[in-house]
């Protein structure tokens, strides 16, 4: 089996699995316990901290550990003062984020704010100008992720950080980079945003452990209370087990990243070798060849639904995803993404996303690759199209 869906999740690396196991079996104390064991817990979590802080180029201070992205971007969007807030509020956010995401501004309409929703081009994401466009004097926070999950489109996150400065805004500005840590360069003093999440199962750490990255100090309430764990950011036993496999993760996949881009541009090369073969407007590649994130590639065959073809391909030893997963078993219907790029109809059912991660090897690249022309073509050929 070739696993080709790492935008839904990677494996976790042999070491993040030892690392995690350490600390479930041996060194298992509670942090906030006096003894010997919780002083353990609690220097792990720091060194884990300080680790992933530096990686990310922040302020240790300024990680706070979570369940994963959706509850980072929970966090960040249901701040309470939000919910509580009697003065009508207004959000900017794109009508491509992750359903973590638009599900929480769903709430927020709910509570009586004002949600503007961007809208967004395949090869160049969200416009700077249609943020700053769309500010209103009650803008209170703006949530634009770094990499769309569906596609791979990279939002220029830095640039709209830099143009609201100078427009002078005060309110926050939020980033969901599930899908770029770990793939891409994140650099928080660089990006300028004051919240950004990530989650390690998308780097080959464990699932259900993730980061919420608040960058200036007072800028959150939280959304967990209880025990006043994380200097009452979010309360709650942390997952030392968890963050420390996080540690180990992040720092594994950014020695990695060099070797492993050049595996997942040689996937993306092939991909549309592949296209071009087939010839016909058969298959039309979704992601952008020089501008996507490197490990995401989308593409869609015309007049085959997703369905077929992922399951096909799955018979032939490729596991692929049909758009987003987190959709796929919710929602049958078309993803927003989908809906939102300019795609005909014959093309629309028919979307497959091939994600790769440091784990995938060249030789993986050409046995999938082969594999997927062979039952595309036999696909194409039994639902009645012809090939050049
Ligand atoms: N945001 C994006 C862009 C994602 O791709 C995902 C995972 N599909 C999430 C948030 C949610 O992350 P988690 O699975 O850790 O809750």
């Amino acid at each position: 089996m070739i696993y080709l869906d790492n935008a839904a999740t990677t494996a976790a690396f042999p070491e993040v699995a030892q690392v995690v196991q350490k600390y479930m079996c041996s060194e298992y104390g509670n942090p906030s316990s006096l003894h010997q064991l919780g002083v353990a817990a609690e220097l792990t979590l720091r060194k884990s901290k300080k680790i992933i802080a530096k990686l990310l180029n922040c302020d240790s201070e300024a990680i706070v550990f979570t369940s994963g992205g959706t509850e980072s971007n929970n966090a960040a969007l249901l701040n309470r003062k939000f919910s509580t807030s009697t003065r009508p509020l207004h959000f900017i956010t794109s009508e491509v984020e992750h359903s973590s995401v638009l599900r929480c501004f769903e709430l927020l309409e709910g509570f009586g704010h004002a949600v503007s929703y961007l809208p967004f081009n395949r090869q160049t994401g969200i416009a700077v100008g249609d943020v700053v466009a769309a500010l209103r004097p009650n803008t209170a926070l703006i949530s634009v992720m770094m990499v769309n999950n569906e596609l791979g489109t990279i939002n220029p996150i830095a640039d709209i950080a830099k143009a609201l400065r100078q427009r002078g805004y005060d309110g926050i500005f939020h980033s969901d980079a599930t899908q770029a840590v770990g793939k891409l360069d994140v650099d928080m003093a660089q990006l300028g945003v004051d919240l950004l999440t990530a989650s390690a199962h998308k780097f080959h750490g464990p699932k259900g452990v993730g980061i919420l990255v608040v960058n200036s100090v007072g800028k959150l309430r939280p959304l967990i209370v209880g025990g006043g764990q994380q200097r009452n950011r979010r309360s709650g036993t942390e997952n030392v087990a968890g963050i420390a496999g996080m540690a180990q993760a992040l720092s594994m996949a950014e020695k990695m990243r060099g070797d492993s881009l050049a595996v997942m541009d040689y996937l993306r090369e092939q991909l549309f070798d592949l296209a071009a073969r087939i010839g016909g407007d058969h298959v039309v590649m979704l992601s952008d060849k020089k501008t996507s994130a490197p490990h995401i590639n989308a593409l869609a065959v015309k007049g085959i639904k997703s369905e077929v073809l992922l399951h096909a391909l799955e018979e032939n030893g490729v596991i692929v995803s049909s758009g987003s997963a987190c959709h796929s078993n919710a929602n049958k219907a078309i993803s927003p993404v989908v809906k939102a790029i300019d795609l005909p109809p014959d093309y629309r059912e028919g979307v497959i996303r091939i994600s790769a991660s440091h784990l995938t090897t060249r030789a993986q690249v050409e046995s999938a690759v082969s594999i997927i022309e062979g039952t595309i073509r036999a696909l194409i050929k039994t639902f009645g199209g012809s090939i050049e």
